[in-house]
């Protein structure tokens, strides 16, 4: 046994974005606690969780950022230093998927040009709700330069891997 919080190679500040309600708070939970809490909501004002993970023998800490209902008042700060980004809509929402592209500029005004920016399709559990379909996201992500995964933060499925997917990506391109 050896303690991972003294041997840390990097710590990498990832953002979770996109329209309220999409569940950026719930993905970020489910990552860093693996728990979905059916009535959160809750704090006000940023906040980050962390966890420590190995990518290519590496120990990461990844530090990430949820705006915690502030989406319309995400200022400079949350975007500065930040090598990752989380853009996340939801599936059962068109207007969520409406508003990626605006983010995607938000993103690319505020932060380094080397930022590594993961589209995800959150809720993927509610299948018969679905009105954007999949085919639609990997064409904006491929436009785009995005990575893609489609997420339930209450299934947990996809989460840990769009994330880890992230942080190699991060770690290839920073390290
Ligand atoms: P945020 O405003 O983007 O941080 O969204 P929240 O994480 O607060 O989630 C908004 C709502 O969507 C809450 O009622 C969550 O319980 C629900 N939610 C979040 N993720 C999922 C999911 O993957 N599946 C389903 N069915 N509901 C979800």
């Amino acid at each position: 046994y050896y303690d991972m919080e003294e041997k840390i190679d990097y710590v990498f500040k990832v953002i979770v974005i996109g329209d309220s309600a999409v569940g950026k708070t719930q993905i970020l939970s489910r990552f860093s606690k693996n728990e979905f809490c059916f009535d959160s909501k809750s704090t006000i004002g940023v906040e980050f969780q962390t966890r420590t993970v190995i990518i290519n023998g590496k120990v990461i800490k990844a530090q990430i950022w949820d705006t915690a209902g502030q989406e319309r008042a995400v200022t400079s700060a949350y975007y500065r230093g930040a090598l990752g980004a989380m853009l996340v809509y939801d599936i059962t929402k068109r207007q969520s998927f409406d508003h990626v592209a605006k983010w995607v500029e938000e993103l690319r005004s505020h932060s380094d040009n080397t930022i590594v920016i993961m589209l995800v399709g959150n809720k993927g559990d509610l299948v018969d709700l679905r009105v954007v379909p999949t085919e639609d996201a990997i064409e904006f992500a491929d436009e785009q330069g995005l990575f893609f995964y489609e997420t339930s933060a209450l299934t947990g499925e996809n989460v840990e891997t769009a994330f880890i997917k992230l942080f190699e990506e991060i770690n290839r391109v920073v390290c």
